[in-house]
């Protein structure tokens, strides 16, 4: 483990530390706050996060288990950020994850803002990239801007095919966005999501099959009543409960790592914070449940 690129954080997710060497799943905080074009603090996000997780039941009453018995879960703290140099800050969180990859585990990213999954995505590589957001994040640039928030499926498409990528909860793009790409990368409104999320997850599902999958869930997904600390909120969202079913069922999917992004703790009243713990104990679940 690059440990020189790392900041220790003590209490880690939900407050039971295991050795990185034992660890099934293993989470890193990327506090990365750069490009926000509206409101920021994204760079407070992974230790609210955390601070939830610890006041969160662990034990799944859907499921009949606990996570933390099922699973060993380790967490290596934050990535240290280069504030005015996003590349070098990719480099680390690429190297690191790769290593967490290369020996067989699954890394739970807290970010931080969207931006970091395209760096996650080329540690992963070659697999389904499933996006959970209110927004498409296909735009070729934003304020000049090729690599940020509102570009970031945009880059990773650069280097894996469209049909790879699906979006679920979308109700914001812009004109380009739309005319581009209404066929691929194939989306699902979050109206669809919210009048049956089972269907929609079982869509899902049958399209990726066994493949490898990575999952992206930037909370903007959800309504702003259920998260209103987001750095760019879009009313007209599903509820906490349609989240936790559509993770649910996608937890039968061949997850190669996830990421939890966009949560603005300045902006929080601990809601969304709570919301982002509770969807990381419902993915955590799913991984543990196929665990022998
Ligand atoms: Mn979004
Ligand atoms: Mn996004």
């Amino acid at each position: 483990m690059k440990r020189e690129y790392l900041i220790p954080v003590k209490p880690g997710f939900g407050g039971f530390d295991e050795p990185y060497e034992k660890a099934d799943v293993v989470f890193l905080g990327v506090p990365l706050d750069v490009t926000s074009s509206y409101r920021s603090g994204y760079r407070f996000a992974p230790a609210r996060i955390r601070e939830a997780s610890a006041n969160l039941e662990t034990y799944l009453p859907s499921l009949r288990l606990d996570v933390f018995e099922r699973l060993h879960i380790s967490d290596i703290g934050d990535i240290m950020i280069v504030p005015t140099d996003l590349n070098a800050t990719g480099e680390r969180i690429i190297s690191v994850l790769r290593e967490i990859i290369s020996s067989g585990k699954i890394p739970a990213v807290l970010g931080g803002e969207h931006t970091i999954t395209y760096f996650c995505m080329r540690a992963i590589g070659d697999a389904f990239l499933l996006q959970l957001d209110a927004h498409r994040d296909l735009r070729e640039e934003y304020m000049g801007d090729r690599l940020c928030h509102a570009t970031v499926i945009r880059r990773v498409m650069d280097f894996l095919p469209r049909e790879r990528i699906i979006q679920v909860g979308v109700r914001s793009c812009s004109k380009e966005e739309d005319e581009e790409f209404r066929d691929l990368p194939k989306t699902y409104s979050s109206e669809e999501v919210s009048r049956n999320p089972e269907k929609v997850a079982g869509d899902v599902e049958r399209e990726i099959g066994d493949a490898p999958v990575y999952l992206s869930l930037d909370l903007d997904i959800l309504d702003p009543a259920y998260a209103p600390g987001v750095a760019t909120p879009e009313p007209g969202g599903i509820s906490s409960s349609d989240l936790l079913r559509l993770l649910r069922k996608f937890g039968k999917l061949n997850l190669k790592g996830f990421d939890i992004v966009e949560l603005t703790p300045p902006h929080d009243n601990s809601i969304a914070a709570f919301a982002a713990a509770r969807a990381a104990y419902e993915i955590l679940g799913s991984i543990a449940s196929k665990k022998e």
